[in-house]
This record gives C-alpha cells, structure tokens and sequence, in this order.
C-alpha cells in the first residue's frame, strides 16, 4: 500500500497524545496534528477557524469568543434605520461546531508564547500550536478623555460594534422629538468600515424622511471629505435627502461633553439632541503584544499573517497595519481568514505557503432602505515589496439603484454563511 503525503502525516502523528483543552478532552476521540487557537469569533477569527477545519480536519481548532453568537457590523446600520432588527444580523455559533471548532465563550486575556497557551478570563488555558488573533479595534478614548468614564460612555455611543449600542442608539433616535439634530463624528483615518459613518448618515436620514421630516443631521468630519464613495454618498444625500444633511470636513473632536450632548472641536463646540461619536481606534487590546506600527496597529508577513513581533502568532482583520488600498473591512477580514487558513495548513503539513494570495473586497452601502451603492478591489501579493497591492480595475461602480439593494443583502448572507455556517 502506498501513501501519500497526507496520509504520512497523520500516519505520522498518530501515536502522539493529545494534550488537554483546558478541562475540556480533545476533539473526536482521535488524535490530532496540532491544534490551533483562535481568539475572536467575528470576521477575521470565524473564517479562519472554518476554513482551517475545512482545508484540514486533522487540526484541531478552538475558538475563544465571549459573545453568544456573531453579531454583524456589515448591515447594523440599517438596524439604526429601522429597517432591519439586530436579530436579522445575528448569526449563531452553532455552524462553526459542525466543522468540528471548539467553541469556548471566554475572554481571552494574554497568550503566552512560553507556555503555548491562550489564558482565560473564568475557564482553563487552551494550549496551541499556532495562534490566531483577530480580535477587531479599541477604542482610544484617551483622545476623548471625559468619554473614559463609564457613564459618559453609556450616554454618548458609538454604536461602532454592533450589538446592544446598535439598539440603544436606535432607541435614542426614535426617542428624539421632529426637528431635532442627530449628529455623528467620524475619526481621522485609519478606522475600521471607512464608508461606514455615511451608510449611517444616510439610514439615519431615511428613517427621518419618513418619521422626523423637520430633523437634521450634522456630520462633523476628523477628514477634509468623504472618505469613502464620496462622489455617491454625497448623490444620495442631495438626491434623497435634500437639506437634510450637513457636512463639515477638519471637524476632529477633541473632547465630548456628554451631560449637554457637546462635542468639543478644535474650533467651537457643536450641540445635538442625539450624539453618536464614533472614536478613534486602534487594534483590540488582546493583539496589543504584536503592535508594530504607530502604536496602533500589528504588522505582519502578508503570505502568512504571521506578526512581525512574535512568531507562531497569526493576526488578522481590523487589528492589521494594512496594505496600501486595503480597507479595514469585514469583506478583507474574511479574506484574511482564507489565506492565513491555507497558510497555517500548510506550515502545519510541513509545506511552503501559497507564495502568490489573491483576496477580494466588495464593500455594499445601503443609502435607503432599498437602494445601494458598491466598491470593490483585488489585493494581489507581491513579492518584490512583500505587500498585497491593489490591482488596477477595480474601483467604484457609479450605480445606485434597487438591483444593488439586493445585492448587498445577498452578499452580507453570502458571507455569514462563508464564516459560520
Ligand atoms: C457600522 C459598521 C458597518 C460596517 N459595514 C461593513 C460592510 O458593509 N462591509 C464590510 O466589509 N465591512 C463593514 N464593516 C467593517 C467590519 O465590521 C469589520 O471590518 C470586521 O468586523 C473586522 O473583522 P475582525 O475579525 O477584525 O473583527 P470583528 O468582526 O469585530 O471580530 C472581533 C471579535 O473578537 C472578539 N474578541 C475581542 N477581544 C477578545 C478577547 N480578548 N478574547 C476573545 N474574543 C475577543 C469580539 O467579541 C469579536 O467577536 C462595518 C463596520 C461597522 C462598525
């Protein structure tokens, strides 16, 4: 009988113990390659772990996540709108079980590279071969200091992870009388979803069309313009939503007062009836080891996702340093979860990486409750600058119209589905 390479590799491995998972006994019954920790269920870490189990069901894989179930950014802003529930955009964990990862609803709160282990807020280590982290973005709330406090922090949201602060700024919206101001503050780049802030301006502005047609919405602006799909987001609002929104580029907040609803600029103070100040941020606390870059954000080796600080440690999605053209986005994210899968598959077979990756983002934006707009990339490794690089063609498309509505919806499950199900 012959075997090939696959086979030796678990043939060769088959006599070796597993190790214990914390209190938890090891997967399936039999043994394993290696195993694999990921720490953060959301775009980035739920890809990852998927698709790990799915290249290689001989890795075990567990993943450290807090939350009962994947709560979607892409798509809360329309919870905000009124036209979807938080429900329509909860998928949960129950999908990634099937492929066989661990789930262990914890915090995780260091890895320690001596030990090999991923240590928990309440339950036992979880021991690895490879580490994962994907853990999104923090908040830099020294840069808003009054906003440090707790309670500051549950009047002035920011409904940037979605969730409970995507309800409760949807309750404060509806609770705000006709003729009210709704006003939002977008940080300087980088920050996670760099269309994100307008697809809110514009749902906000639909849900006011229709309810609160006196209402307005100011958008104070850290960046000299729109960020991103400037051209169309700022179609929409004149189209759509005429004099309804103002904007105000080099508006950076400095401060928040948030008893008088205040946002402090360099400049003067602005004043609204609902404040949603969206604050700077930098990669998740958990991932603060392989920070590299402005003291911000984890540089790593893009055919691996290996951090340059520490090796055996794979960071992924918002907490990356990114490439050139690469937005922090949940469509890269995804992305990101794919290619550092079949990297770490192959390291653990003891093969090269794929030396030449290729990902993908679409980022949807629904400007009404049925309209959307689109931009997309190719990011293409290259290896002369070691970098992903955005291929020329891609770009924005200039259509905004029901048939992108559609889209957004599909893509927004097509790609739950690809994570977690
Ligand atoms: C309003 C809004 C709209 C957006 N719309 C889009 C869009 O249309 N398209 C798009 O592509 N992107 C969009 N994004 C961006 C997208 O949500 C992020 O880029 C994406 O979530 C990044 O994935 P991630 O894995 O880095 O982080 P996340 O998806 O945030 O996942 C991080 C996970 O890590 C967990 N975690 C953190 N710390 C720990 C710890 N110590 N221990 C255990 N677990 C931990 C968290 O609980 C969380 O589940 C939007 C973002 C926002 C805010």
């Amino acid at each position: 009988m012959t075997m090939d390479r696959r086979q030796f590799l678990k043939a060769g491995t088959a006599g070796v113990a597993l190790t214990g998972l914390g209190g938890c006994a090891g997967m399936g019954g039999g043994a394993a390659k290696g195993r694999v920790a990921v720490v953060g269920g959301g775009y980035g870490g739920a890809t990852a772990a998927k698709h790990i189990r799915m290249l290689d069901p001989s890795i075990e894989v567990v993943l450290v996540e807090p939350g009962d179930a994947f709560v979607s950014c892409p798509i809360s802003n329309m919870v905000l709108g009124g036209f979807r529930t938080i429900a329509d955009v909860t998928t949960p964990y129950t999908g990634l079980a099937r492929h066989g990862v661990r789930m262990v609803k914890d915090v995780a709160t260091a890895i320690d590279m001596d030990r090999k282990e991923v240590r928990l807020t309440r339950g036992d280590p979880v021991r690895f071969d490879r580490v994962v982290v994907s853990p999104g973005v923090d908040f830099m709330w020294e840069m808003l200091p009054s906003m440090r406090a707790d309670e500051a922090q549950a009047r002035v949201l920011h409904a940037w992870k979605a969730g409970p602060q995507t309800v409760a700024l949807r309750a404060q919206l509806e609770a705000m009388a006709d003729g009210g101001v709704y006003v939002i503050s977008v940080p300087e780049q980088p920050y996670r979803c760099p269309p994100g802030p307008y697809e809110r301006v514009c749902q906000v502005a639909a849900y006011f069309k229709a309810r609160k047609p006196r209402s307005k919405i100011l958008v104070l602006d850290a960046n000299a313009d729109v960020t991103s799909k400037g051209a169309l987001f700022k179609k929409a609002w004149a189209e759509l939503y005429p004099g309804m929104i103002e904007f105000r580029g080099n508006s950076k907040a400095t401060d928040v007062d948030w008893r008088a609803k205040t946002v402090k600029l360099e400049f003067g103070d602005v004043k609204g009836d609902v404040v949603n100040v969206i604050p700077p941020q930098r990669a998740g606390a958990i991932a603060a080891p392989y920070i590299t870059a402005n003291r911000r954000w984890c540089e790593v080796d893009w055919l691996t996702f290996e951090s340059k600080a520490v090796k055996g440690v794979h960071v992924l999605g918002d907490s990356l340093q990114i490439a050139p053209a690469m937005p922090k986005s949940g469509s890269m994210a995804n992305g990101h979860g794919k290619v550092a899968a079949a990297a770490i598959v192959a390291m653990m077979n003891g093969e090269a990486p794929n030396p030449s990756p290729t990902m993908i983002n679409t980022c949807y934006s629904m400007v009404s409750d049925k309209l959307g707009i689109h931009v997309t990339s190719v990011h293409k490794y290259e290896l002369t600058d070691r970098t992903f690089k955005a291929v020329p063609g891609g770009g924005v498309s200039s259509a905004m119209n029901e048939a992108e509505g559609a889209f957004t919806m599909n893509w927004a499950r097509n790609i739950w589905a690809d994570a977690l199900l």
